[in-house]
């Protein structure tokens, strides 16, 4: 049995504790906040409303492996999100589908109709080198103005074309009327909440949360045979290197009493004027029945929390040096969505977990349990920053 130090208590830093746990070694999980969750944690407001502290969190996925994983600590509520975006006085289906266009334009297109028109207005590019590539090619100049480039703008606070293609390349393009916001085989919320889910995950005789702790200065960090590090890659080397952009985001929370329901979806996409992106009605999500509901605008903005890795040419260099010092870092598991700096949609960063928790046990296995200072890197050296190496001797 290994000592493995966690730091970071989201979905990543939870999976990989309990997995490690099952298999038999203490661990430890240094949580900075005051709950557990990450950025995916819920909580009921001042009202009883069940909302979603960091902005709202859709669980959808196409990896069997991660949701039969996580249907072990939660029972689920069927949920299909739907957005619209508030374009011009109307409110549109998002992604761009057959009722946008028809609606936006006042047509009446079939089908093979609409993608004749997208055909025609797309601009086509050899190579699709950023998010304003992407957009361009696939419906044209008018739509991405009118859905993209404001939208993009408040979020990341850089144009279109400053940001790589993964960006806006997330959002689908549609001929049809499919109107649901994912088309993943599995879409649900947890029944009873994240929260809910997580405190059930760490549940657990082998595993020692411990709230409100910085992980980078537990003392188990000498001790530990692994450490499994969610948090920002940049701090972790104290930013030795420089910093590396995160964009954050306020999130204005709102209770309107005596409003059963403020809008007709969960949430509504602002790409226009507005100094907000978005807004998202709770009740939604979770089908909870109140007299009133509870909302939240988010507000893009570069201080605060880091939640979002920025995806552009020269945050890929920097983040990349980093990368190369994790590797040769001994002993470190790098994972998550600001450890390994990626956007990882939840699910991603559930199987992320899932993966480096199979390596990370397979290696301290072979070292018996134990911090072994001669152990060679052999079985799992590689430069991916999730992947563990064995732990040098601690100077401590
Ligand atoms: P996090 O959830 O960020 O957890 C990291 C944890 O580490 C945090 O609790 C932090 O406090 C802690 N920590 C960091 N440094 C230290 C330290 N030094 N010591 C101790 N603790 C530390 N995904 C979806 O699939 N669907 C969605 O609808 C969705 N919506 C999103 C909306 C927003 C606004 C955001 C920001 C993200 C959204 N995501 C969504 C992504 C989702 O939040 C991530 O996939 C998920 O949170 C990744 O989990 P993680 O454990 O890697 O990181
Ligand atoms: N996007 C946009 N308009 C929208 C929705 C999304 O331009 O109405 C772009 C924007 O750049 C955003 C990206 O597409 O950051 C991905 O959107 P998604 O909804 O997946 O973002 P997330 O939920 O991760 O914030």
């Amino acid at each position: 049995m290994a000592l493995v130090l966690v730091v970071g208590a989201g979905f990543s830093g939870s999976v990989a504790a309990r997995e490690l746990a099952d298999a038999g070694h203490r661990v430890v999980v240094a949580e900075r906040r005051g709950h557990v969750g990450g950025n995916a944690y819920d909580e009921r407001d001042q009202a009883g409303v069940l909302v979603h502290r960091y902005g709202p969190h859709i669980f959808h996925t196409n990896a069997a492996r991660v949701w039969e994983y996580l249907s072990q600590f939660t029972a689920w509520r069927p949920y299909e999100h739907r957005v619209l975006a508030s374009v011009d006085g109307q409110l549109l289906p998002l992604p761009i589908n057959r009722t946008t266009i028809n609606r936006l334009y006042g047509w009446q297109l079939t089908e093979a109709g609409v993608a004749r028109h997208l055909r025609r207005v797309a601009v086509p590019r050899a190579e699709l080198r950023t998010s304003e590539d992407v957009v361009l090619s696939r419906v044209g100049p008018d739509l991405a103005e009118r859905f993209f480039r404001g939208y993009t703008r408040k979020q990341w606070s850089r144009d279109l074309s400053e940001l790589g293609p993964g960006v806006a390349g997330r959002i689908p393009v549609r001929t049809t009327e499919e109107d649901r916001y994912f088309t993943d085989r599995w879409q649900a919320m947890p029944a009873n909440g994240y929260a809910a889910l997580f405190h059930r995950l760490l549940n657990h005789p082998r595993i020692e949360l411990r709230l409100g702790t910085e992980g980078l200065v537990a003392p188990e960090r000498g001790q530990a045979a692994a450490v499994v590090y969610t948090g920002p890659l940049d701090a972790y080397f104290d930013y030795r290197l420089g910093r590396l952009p995160y964009r954050s985001i306020r999130f204005a929370h709102e209770h309107l009493p005596g409003v059963a329901q403020l809008q007709p979806v969960a949430t509504i996409n602002y790409p226009g004027p507005e100094p907000f992106t978005r807004v998202t009605e709770f009740k939604h999500l979770t089908g909870q029945v109140h007299p009133g509901t509870s909302i939240v605008r988010e507000y893009p903005t570069d201080v605060g929390d880091p939640y979002y890795p920025v995806p552009s040419p020269a945050s890929n260099h920097l983040a990349n040096q980093y990368r190369a010092l994790a590797a040769r870092e001994h002993g470190v598991v790098f994972l998550g969505r600001l450890a390994q700096y990626r956007y990882l949609n939840m699910d991603q960063a559930v199987a992320a977990a899932l993966q480096a928790s199979d390596r990370l046990r397979a290696d301290l296995g072979a070292r018996g349990g134990c911090a072994s200072p001669d152990a060679p890197a052999g079985s799992t050296a590689t430069t991916d920053p999730a992947s563990p190496r064995p732990r040098r001797p601690s100077p401590g």
